[in-house]
């Protein structure tokens, strides 16, 4: 199963990619997770995108296409993928149609999740993770089960990421608006748009991904 997560900034794309993952044994790819790695390391993509992130811009599509294209040219994408962050624009999405086809591989289904600029400020400013094993956290909304330790890996260090602030949040939403949006049309013209109300809680978004999933996922998971 091949899925794409499309949505504005703080909309649960992660959270729902990373249930996904591990409930049907998937691969999440976090393009902003794997950019967030090489400003950490330093590397040289990290130091060209650093600026661009802390403002809110997208990083180039070259760099991305390229980055995507090493990543899902490995093992553990062969049983499927959750793409949580890319194709964020045209080129990239046609760069991604190329790439699939030439693999051999093929979309499922591209879930769109929908929640208001209000709910996203508050989702975003509230969000945190863990800094050992990158479990995701919300101040009111999904607090760890005991306050100051991680569910997951009982960590006690927790981090938010610079681009969170409500400076840049703004900028954010504008490319979501102007660049990400226009993907809808793409994929609904291949008729793999999911439309999923992401402005109830969790649990309810995920039960609504599954239905909108339904039987032909399940279908393909046990053909594999
Ligand atoms: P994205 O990956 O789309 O940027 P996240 O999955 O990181 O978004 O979610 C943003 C924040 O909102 C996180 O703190 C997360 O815990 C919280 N969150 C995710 N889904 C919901 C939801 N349905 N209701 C309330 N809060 C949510
Ligand atoms: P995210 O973690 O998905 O919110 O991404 C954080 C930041 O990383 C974005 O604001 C962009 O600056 C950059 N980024 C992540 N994915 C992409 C992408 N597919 N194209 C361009 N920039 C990206």
């Amino acid at each position: 199963m091949n899925l794409i997560f499309l949505g504005p900034p703080g909309a649960g794309k992660g959270t729902q990619a990373k249930r996904l993952e591990a409930l049907h044994g998937i691969t999440q790819i976090s393009t902003g997770d794997m950019l967030r790695a090489e400003v950490q390391a330093g590397s040289a993509i990290g130091l060209q995108a650093k600026a661009v992130m802390d403002a809110g811009h997208l990083v180039s599509d070259e760099i991305l296409v390229a980055m995507l294209g090493s990543r899902i040219r490995q093992p553990d994408c062969a049983r499927g993928f959750i793409l949580d962050g890319f194709p964020r624009t045209l080129v990239q999405a046609e760069e991604l149609d190329h790439l699939l086809h030439g693999l051999g591989m093929q979309l499922d289904a591209v879930l769109s999740l929908e929640v208001d600029e209000a709910e996203l400020t508050e989702r975003i400013a509230g969000r945190f993770s863990c800094a050992k094993c990158g479990a995701g956290y919300h101040d009111s909304f999904k607090p760890p089960k005991v306050a100051g330790v991680c569910d997951v890996c009982g960590s006690h260090e927790f981090i938010r990421r610079a681009d969170d602030k409500r400076e840049t949040v703004a900028a954010r939403l504008e490319a979501y608006r102007r660049q990400t949006e226009p993907l809808l049309p793409y994929y609904e013209a291949q008729h793999l748009v999911r439309r999923i109300d992401g402005m109830l809680d969790i649990a309810t978004v995920s039960a609504a991904i599954d239905a909108a999933l339904g039987t032909p996922v399940d279908r393909k998971i046990t053909q594999s």
